[in-house]
């Protein structure tokens, strides 16, 4: 019952304390939600790379470079995802704390593309899981004053995502496991792929700087269509040319649009990290139930 007292206390507070506000960087915006989630409105969050950006091949402006330099504290994905972040905080003169959301996860081996490991770890919720508890570790240590609003919250969150974590295991545990393989435009899901076993095929690599060669794409017509696979998939922040041709040139069904490294804007179907993996399985299942052969 006091622990409710101090909660309600402490969330009636950030009015009173608007000027000391903790100021938060967060690298793009799927980080920047599970910040959301665990700081709420207390600190004064900007998130660099926003919705549908690609934060691959961003090219950060002087805003961000300014944001940057008055934060109290910089959260960033790490496994080299965001090659433009160093010199930017460089450039910025913060000599502040930056927290690596990743740090603890088992990375994936990618030698290729100016990277050495798979930077898209949060396509896993139990990597999800441990971003959480970096976020939270880094609030706390940052603003101990509000230490335990954000365990709280942190703890209310993590519960959701093991049980998101569940639904996303029982749902692909529907699909018969020669059918559960699919096309993306660029390779953002190999952890997703290793924890609930699906297949995904990538034309484009891990980073979205390379471009799928005619060689490229003739090979992979060719596992299209020995392997049956028909689902295809366009990404939020890929250009969708490249699955359109293939559509056009294989047997192909295209089943709409996976989030993979940006959200959508508020007003889209995956406004945040949790409904982004309830519309990306939806729209797997959907597309893999056409990799049997029917219509
Ligand atoms: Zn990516």
């Amino acid at each position: 019952m006091r622990f409710i007292f101090v909660i309600l206390l402490l969330l009636t507070l950030p009015a009173a304390a608007h000027a000391e506000k903790l100021k938060v960087v967060a690298s793009f915006s799927i980080l920047g939600d599970m910040v959301h989630e665990v700081a709420g409105d207390v600190i004064d969050l900007k998130t660099l790379v926003g919705p549908n950006g690609d934060a691959h091949v961003y090219e950060p402006t002087p805003a961000d470079a300014k944001a940057i330099a008055h934060a109290d504290l910089v959260i960033v994905n790490g496994l080299g995802f965001e090659g433009w972040l160093e010199r930017l905080i460089a450039s910025s003169g913060y000599k502040g704390p930056v927290v690596v959301a990743s740090k603890g996860i088992a990375p994936l081996a990618f030698k290729s593309e100016g990277l050495t490991q798979d930077p898209h770890a949060w396509q896993s919720l139990a990597n999800g899981k441990i971003y959480i508890a970096n976020i939270r570790d880094a609030l706390v240590k940052t603003d101990g004053t509000r230490a335990g609003m954000y365990r709280i919250k942190a703890a209310r969150y993590l519960q959701q995502l093991t049980m998101l974590e569940a639904w996303v295991k029982a749902e692909i545990a529907q699909v018969p496991p020669p059918q559960r393989k699919v096309i993306t435009s660029h390779d953002a899901f190999q952890y997703f792929a290793r924890d609930y076993g699906v297949t995904f095929i990538a034309p484009l690599g891990i980073s979205t700087e390379s471009e799928a060669s005619a060689a490229d794409i003739a090979k992979l017509l060719d596992q299209i269509r020995a392997q049956y696979i028909r689902a295809l998939f366009m990404e939020n922040i890929s250009d969708a040319r490249l699955i359109r041709q293939l559509e056009t040139d294989g047997d192909a069904y295209v089943g709409g649009t996976l989030y993979s490294d940006a959200l959508s804007p508020p007003d889209g179907p995956a406004a945040s990290y949790t409904a982004m993996f309830h519309h990306n399985v939806t729209q797997l299942l959907e597309g893999m139930g056409h990799n049997n052969g029917q219509q």
